[in-house]
C-alpha cells in the first residue's frame, strides 16, 4: 500500500505551519512520539522515574526489537545511546589501535569522526588514511587496494554525508577491508530512516545512527550496533553497573551482548519516543517512505536546478539520497536560510567545519541543505521555490 500523505500530515502537528526541509538536521516527529514522550514525563513526575521505568519495561526492552527489525538485526546486537557521536565514539575508541597502525576514512568524513580519529592516531602513533575520491565525493573504489593492508585497524566509512545525497558503496569497500582482517565502522546517521540499511547485507562490523534525523525521535537518542560475532571480543573503555556485574571483591564480568556499550542512565521517556518513532516507520512501510523520500529530492534538485541563480551541489550521476544541497549566486547560505524562515520554509546550512576535507575539496564554504521527509508535499515545495526566486539575487557590492 501506498503512502496516504494526507494521513501522515495530520499526524505531524508541525508540518502545517511551516514547510519544513530540515529532517537531516532534526525532524519533525509523529504525534505518537510526541505523545509517549510527554506521556512518560508525566508519569515520572506522578510516580518517580524508576516505578514509571518499571511500568514500561516491557515497551523499554522492545525499543530495541523494533530497532532490529528496521537494521535487521537481533535485538541484542544493538545498545542505545544518548546521540550517534556517542554510539560511535564508544566503538571507534574500543578498537585497539597501535603505533604504526592505520585508520582509514574517507573524504566525507563527518568532523566529530575525524577529530576522534585524529585524536587517537596521535595518542598512539598511528596514521589517519583518507580514501581518494572523485571530485563529486565518491570512493575511489580502484584505489582502494592500495590502500588496505595488514597495517589497516579500521575502515571508517559514512553511508550518507551529512552534506549531500551521496550513497557510499559500503558492502564492496566493506568487503575489500574484511580481506585484508580490517574491521569496519559505518556511520549511518543519515541513512537509518532515509535509505535501506540492513546491517548484515551492508556487511559492517558497527554502525550507528541518530534518532533526531531520519527516523524522526526524540533528541538525546542514538543506538548503536554491533556485528554478533564481535560483540564478546570488544570490551568498551568505559564501563558502568549495567554494561558489567560487579561478581566479586577483584571481579567483574561485561554484559554479553550489545548492552555492555550502554550505561544504566537514561532518559528513559526518549528511550519510549525513539521506539515509537521506528515502530511508527515500521507501520508506514519504510520501503514506501524511502521511495517518497528519494523521489521528493530528485524533483526539488529538478526544480532548483531550472532556477539560474541556483547550482545544485549534489554529485552529479549514479544513485542519490534524500539530501539536497545547493548555492545562491550572490547570497549567502545563512541570508538564504534567513530569508527562508521569514517565509515559513525551514533548511539549513551545511558548513565547512562539518565535513572539511569534502567541502575543502569541492570550494565551497557553506551550503544550504534542504532535506525533505514523506510529510514534505507539493505545496511545501511549491514554498521553497518561490522562496528563492523571491530572494534578491543581486551580488552585494
Ligand atoms: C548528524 C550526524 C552525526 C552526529 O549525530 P549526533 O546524533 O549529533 O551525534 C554523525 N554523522 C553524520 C553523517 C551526521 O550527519
Amino acid at each position: 500500500m501506498a503512502l496516504d500523505l494526507h494521513r501522515i500530515r495530520a499526524e505531524t502537528p508541525g508540518c502545517h505551519d511551516l514547510a519544513f526541509f530540515d529532517s537531516a538536521g532534526s525532524s519533525l516527529p509523529p504525534a505518537p512520539v510526541l505523545d509517549t514522550v510527554i506521556g512518560h514525563l508525566r508519569r515520572e513526575a506522578e510516580v518517580g522515574g524508576y516505578r514509571a521505568a518499571a511500568e514500561r519495561a516491557a515497551d523499554l526492552a522492545a525499543v530495541k526489537d523494533a530497532i532490529g527489525a528496521l537494521i535487521g538485526a537481533p535485538a541484542g546486537t544493538i545498545a542505545l545511546s544518548d546521540s550517534a557521536t556517542r554510539a560511535w565514539c564508544d566503538f571507534f575508541y574500543a578498537v585497539p589501535l597501535r603505533a604504526g597502525q592505520r585508520i582509514v576514512v574517507t573524504g566525507v568524513d563527518y568532523a566529530s569522526n575525524a577529530i576522534a580519529a585524529l585524536q587517537r592516531a596521535r595518542a598512539a602513533g598511528a596514521e589517519v588514511v583518507v580514501l581518494p575520491s572523485d571530485a563529486d565525493g565518491r570512493v575511489d573504489l580502484d584505489a582502494l587496494d592500495a590502500v588496505l593492508d595488514e597495517r589497516v585497524a579500521l575502515v571508517s566509512l559514512v553511508h550518507v554525508p551529512t552534506n549531500s545525497g551521496l550513497v557510499a558503496p559500503v558492502r564492496e569497500i566493506a568487503d575489500r577491508a574484511h580481506a585484508v582482517g580490517a574491521p569496519v565502522l559505518l556511520d549511518a546517521c543519515q541513512s537509518v530512516g532515509q535509505v535501506t540499511v540492513d546491517a548484515r547485507e551492508l556487511g559492517v562490523d558497527a554502525l550507528t545512527a541518530t534518532g533526531r534525523k531520519w527516523l524522526r525521535g526524540p533528541r538525546g537518542t542514538g543506538f548503536l550496533y554491533v556485528r554478533p560475532e564481535l560483540i564478546e571480543r570488544i570490551e568498551p573503555r568505559s564501563l558502568d553497573l549495567h554494561s558489567a556485574q560487579w561478581v566479586a571483591e577483584g571481579e567483574y564480568c561485561v554484559a554479553s551482548d550489545a548492552a555492555r556499550f550502554e550505561t544504566w542512565e537514561a532518559d528513559v521517556a526518549a528511550r519510549l519516543g525513539l521506539g515509537a518513532a521506528v515502530r511508527y516507520l515500521l507501520e508506514l512501510g519504510p520501503d514506501h517512505v524511502f521511495a517518497a523520500i528519494t523521489r521528493r529530492a530528485a524533483g526539488i534538485r529538478e526544480r532548483l536546478a531550472a532556477l539560474p541563480a541556483v547550482t545544485v551541489r549534489d554529485p552529479v550521476g549514479g544513485a542519490l539520497g534524500g539530501i539536497v544541497s545547493f548555492t545562491v549566486d550572490g547570497v549567502d547560505p545563512d541570508r538564504v536560510q534567513a530569508a527562508l524562515f521569514d517565509r515559513g520554509v525551514v533548511v539549513s546550512v551545511t558548513r565547512r567545519g562539518s565535513t572539511l576535507r569534502d567541502m575543502t575539496a569541492r570550494g565551497l564554504t557553506a551550503a544550504v541543505r534542504a532535506s525533505a521527509h514523506a510529510f514534505v508535499s507539493d505545496v511545501d515545495v511549491d514554498r521553497l521555490v518561490d522562496g528563492i526566486v523571491g530572494l534578491d539575487v543581486r551580488p552585494r557590492s
